[in-house]
């Protein structure tokens, strides 16, 4: 396959870049350079020329309390008058410990789980990478050393490390890496109704056939092979928030259950609140293995991400060697942690789960009143400020727009050049994802701003 330079997501309203000034820093494409953002506050960013833009997808969802907010910076600069920095090997800070705390037990989580531990590292892809691991000693320290197998959708995006790469449909993104990446991995069909259900299917039987396949699919593997399968309650990135048939997640539990397989949920974007409640599995009526959250966690404020880890695998490895042997330089790291509580105790006090769920039935309104007509738009869906428009070509057949970049792309430019941000996917990928644009402000937004 030849790699062509038009994976989508990339800045807006760019300017060519000429040999002679060329920056040091290395950006997506090598001929584009992005906007420069000079300040941001609550939901708005403002642009070097003075422009301001309504921040309509926090980025790719991160922004959850708005920018700028003061109570955090605080926060951030008292604990690096206290420690900036030590290593976990050694070492732990209260900020650190609270915040684990805070996600074990948080009063805006309504699901009882059993989660007993949580794993502090610096991006998605890196707690995606340390779930996998974990899920792999779990089974190691037990004598099922056999097990390899990860099982994953054809419509997900884990990460970019070469672990989570491994799990990911990216495919514009795997293609120089095809034979580097993890052999034992294999891939079922995604939960996307709109796509792929049967016009004579229902839910429940659409659901069933998705259920058989993933049985088959651990049957053939041997599930005694099997590690753990790998979902987004809501999928972002690649088809925009994409949620599966109702029952689906508790069938899939069932089956990892009835294997011994665990369920590895990634909320690296759909989390934190994001979809109107803390973990967008509580709307799945199941409890994972293990789940991973990012983005909203620090709220853009730090780059940090979480493996949060149930009782059961903590039991593992009690039972075994007692250690996870992994660890990064920065992992927990002191000033991330203590920044990223204060966002999650702003969220807490606030009450912005709550709000995000309220705000997010405008917008859904909105977006519908708005767009539900127009000729190209073939579905609105999402959950509380997390809503995907797709894009197509015919409303009856739900065939893609021809454009191999995605028609998302365009979009994004036109909100861009209205003053919103949004954030484009699908489009290239694989065929199995939609060509689409994310609409995720932060949940602090005002009904005006979104009117
Ligand atoms: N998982 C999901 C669902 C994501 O959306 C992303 C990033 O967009 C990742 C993992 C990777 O996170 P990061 O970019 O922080 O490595």
């Amino acid at each position: 396959p030849i790699l062509t330079p038009t994976e989508p997501s990339t800045a807006i309203s760019k300017t060519p870049i000429l040999e002679s000034a060329s920056p040091s820093l290395l950006h997506r494409s090598l001929f584009e350079q992005p906007q420069t953002v000079s300040s941001a506050s609550g939901s708005y960013l403002t642009l070097h020329d003075g422009r301001q833009i309504l921040d309509g997808c926090g980025g790719a969802a991160v922004a959850c309390i708005g920018h700028g907010n003061e109570e955090v910076m605080a926060a951030t600069m008292a604990q690096m008058r206290k420690v900036s920095y030590v290593h976990t090997l050694s070492y732990t800070v209260d900020a650190a410990e609270e915040l684990a705390h805070l996600l074990l037990h948080n009063p805006s989580s309504t699901n009882a789980h059993d989660f007993e531990k949580v794993y502090f590292v610096s991006s998605g892809s890196e707690a995606n990478d340390a779930a996998m691991k974990l899920s792999r000693q779990f089974f190691f320290e037990q004598g099922q050393s056999q097990r390899k197998y990860f099982v994953a959708r054809r419509q997900a995006y884990h990460g970019n490390t070469i672990g989570a790469m491994s799990v990911s449909s990216f495919v514009a993104r795997k293609i120089p890496y095809e034979d580097m990446l993890l052999p034992y991995v294999s891939f079922v069909s995604p939960a996307y109704a709109y796509q792929y259900a049967q016009a004579s299917e229902s839910e429940a039987q659409y659901c069933a056939r998705l259920i058989a396949e993933l049985e088959a699919e651990f049957l053939r593997l041997g599930p005694e092979n099997v590690i753990s399968f790998i979902a987004e309650p809501v999928v972002g990135a690649t088809s925009g928030c994409v949620a599966s048939p109702r029952g689906y997640f508790p069938a899939v539990r069932k089956l990892c259950d009835k294997y011994g397989i665990l369920l590895h949920l990634d909320e690296i974007m759909c989390g934190m609140g994001r979809t109107g409640t803390y973990f967008a599995f509580e709307q799945e009526e199941v409890v994972p293995d293990v789940v991973v959250v990012g983005k909203g966690l620090g709220g853009g404020y730090a780059p940090i991400a979480a493996v949060v880890i149930s009782r059961k695998i903590v039991d593992g490895l009690r039972s075994g060697s007692s250690v996870f042997n992994h660890g990064h330089t920065y992992q927990a790291h002191p000033v991330a942690c203590a920044t990223a509580l204060a966002v999650q105790r702003i969220v807490s006090r606030e009450r912005l789960v709550q709000r995000c769920a309220k705000m997010g039935q405008l917008l859904e309104r909105l977006l519908r009143e708005t767009f539900g007509e127009s000729k190209y738009v073939g579905d609105i869906r999402g959950r509380g400020l997390f809503w995907a428009l797709e894009f197509v070509k015919d409303k009856a057949t739900k065939s893609p727009l021809p454009k191999a970049i995605g028609f998302g792309l365009g979009v994004q430019q036109a909100a861009f050049d209205l003053g919103v941000a949004l954030y484009p996917g699908g489009g290239t990928v694989d065929g199995v994802n939609g060509d689409h644009v994310l609409i995720a402000p932060p949940y602090i937004v005002s009904e005006a701003d979104l009117t």
